[in-house]
């Protein structure tokens, strides 16, 4: 069987993209996003990885088509939200703010792919634009696969990165939303009426 272009550095684990999934469905509910949405949401975050398998087909490393390519690309944004949208939300076609929940978590992945060090930059322009884009800054490491021998190592670093720059602003962002959201409730519904008081 042909290798992967690559195969031992090329994607930020699956957890740093589902985090970002959840969070981005977190920030557009009220309480907990319900199941479905943080499913899709975090479905679109992974989407565009699917590319990944790409490597078997040989495609050289800038192809539109090779990993973190058109798939990873502004232009892809709509078209893999618009896929889910039809798939799990058809009688929702018309709620721009679902449109805008999937969107923003298709979109977090290529943004966080560019905010790591290791493997190819994004094209974030294809098919327009072959250039690839990373970010100045590239606080999160490449995971690698397959994980075995020192590759462990390393996946275990990089997974360390995620979770201190994805876990704890996800964490902060979810308990700062779940606090704004519970708190007016309270202040509005008193538990007790006033005139009950005495
Ligand atoms: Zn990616």
């Amino acid at each position: 069987m042909r290798t992967p272009q690559a195969l031992s550095h090329v994607m930020p684990s699956l957890l740093g993209h589902t985090l970002a999934g959840f969070t981005v469905s977190a920030a557009f509910h009220r309480g907990r996003p319900p199941f479905r949405v943080a499913l899709a949401a975090t479905a679109c975050a992974l989407a565009p990885d699917l590319d990944w398998f790409t490597g078997w087909a040989g495609l050289s490393e800038g192809h539109d088509l090779a990993h973190r390519g058109i798939s990873h690309g502004l232009a892809a944004v709509p078209i893999l939200a618009g896929c889910f949208m039809l798939l799990l939300f058809r009688k929702r076609l018309k709620e721009p703010r679902l449109w805008l929940c999937l969107g923003a978590a298709t979109l977090s992945h290529g943004l966080l792919d560019a905010w790591t060090f290791g493997g190819t930059g994004v094209a974030f322009l294809a098919p327009f634009i072959d250039t690839r884009y990373t970010a100045a800054w590239q606080p999160l490491f490449v995971s690698p696969l397959p994980l075995s021998g020192h590759l462990l190592e390393w996946f275990l670093f990089a997974l360390a990165t995620e979770l201190v720059w994805l876990g704890l602003p996800a964490l902060l962002i979810i308990e700062g939303l779940k606090r704004r959201f519970d708190r007016p409730q309270l202040d509005r519904e008193p538990l007790v009426p006033r005139e009950t008081d005495a």
